[in-house]
């Protein structure tokens, strides 16, 4: 066999970042969730749409918007007050907010549309649950993510946030303590396992959530690019740094190459090395959940000039999964 390229299906896009980039651009292009006409706030200075934080953590979808008027901000306290009196649409990413951003937006009179993936939404639910019903939740995630941060802001008192396995041995609760373990959406399926086993040998009561907060697209991307690593030399993943799922899709593609190969993250084909494809036979390519597949086309192009022209397609499931609009698009 000769150069060839191993793609990984599924990838790329899931049902929530399709929904949180359509629901900007639904605003973009006139949608009547804005209360003021667009030639108005143009007239004013102020733009069509506010979206806070990274809408999904894709640096090309970010700048695609922002070309198209979309401004981003980091905390709402950016947003001029004009535009809170205007009716300027403000916009929650896919990964959601805490309680304090949702009083703060509600305070300040902010028109939201909230694009919260309904997964995460579903975790959101869960943790005010539980809290309500006296239990400890222990939740594994990463400090300082949008999603994290949103997550352990619904009951902060309640809410134990640990990374690793290693972190377990810090937890102290009682036998008597209520117990629920809940996760981040875009972990790793086996490193959670072991985070999972670990707390079940020190804390034996401790309950599973109702149903895997490892939401279906992190799963069915993971699956797909394991077995594509192990029919690859080296795996070229497509996604952002600030990508939690794509980076996990390197950590597994790395895990199923051992020392076979590398697996390489990229934003796009202008990431590609020369140096990671000497010897190399088979390369692997998958897309995080939050990018569009004209990068991977892209990386495709660009392997194909380096001669990986022959393209296999491993396929380990299909997916149906979609969301409607946020409400607030959908009532007006
Ligand atoms: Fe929702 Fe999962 Fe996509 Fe995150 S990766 S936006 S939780 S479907």
């Amino acid at each position: 066999m000769g150069k060839r390229i191993v793609l990984a299906d599924p990838r790329g896009f899931c049902a929530g970042v399709d929904r949180a980039i359509l629901t900007v651009h639904t605003i973009l292009k006139g949608s009547p969730v804005s209360v003021a006409d667009p030639a108005a706030l143009a007239a004013e200075g102020l733009p069509p749409v506010y979206v806070r934080r990274q809408i999904v953590h894709n640096k090309h979808v970010v700048e695609d918007l922002s070309a198209q008027g979309a401004v981003f901000v980091e905390e709402l306290s950016e947003i001029p007050e004009a535009a809170a009196r205007a009716g300027v649409p403000v916009v929650f990413s896919a990964h959601g907010v805490s309680p304090a951003v949702k009083a703060e937006a509600k305070a300040r009179g902010l028109n939201v549309v909230d694009a919260t993936c309904p997964l995460v939404g579903k975790v959101h639910r869960e943790v005010l649950r539980f809290a309500k019903s006296g239990y400890e939740i222990v939740y594994i995630g990463h400090k300082g993510h949008d999603e994290a941060v949103g997550v352990v802001g619904e009951s902060p008192e309640h809410v134990h946030l640990i990374e690793h396995e290693d972190d377990v041995a810090a937890l102290d609760f009682t036998p008597d303590t209520k117990l629920v373990l809940l996760t981040q959406t875009t972990l790793s399926v086996d490193e959670t396992a072991g985070t999972i086993a670990a707390l079940q040998a020190r804390f034996p009561w401790i309950e599973m959530p109702p149903s895997s907060d490892i939401c279906y697209a992190t799963s069915n991307r993971q699956a797909a690019v394991k077995v594509v690593a192990e029919r690859s030399d080296c795996v070229v993943i497509v996604g952002s740094a600030n990508s939690s799922n794509s980076v996990r899709l390197v950590e597994v593609a790395q895990e199923g190459l051992g020392e076979r190969g590398r697996a390489h993250r990229v934003d796009d084909a202008g990431d590609l090395d020369d140096a990671w494809f000497e010897g190399v036979e088979a390369v692997g390519v998958s897309s995080g959940a939050s990018v569009p597949e004209e990068y991977v086309d892209g990386v495709i192009a660009a392997l194909g000039s380096k001669g990986y022209t022959e393209i296999t397609s491993v396929e380990t499931t299909r997916e149906d999964m979609h969301f409607v609009l946020p409400a607030e698009l959908r009532r007006r």
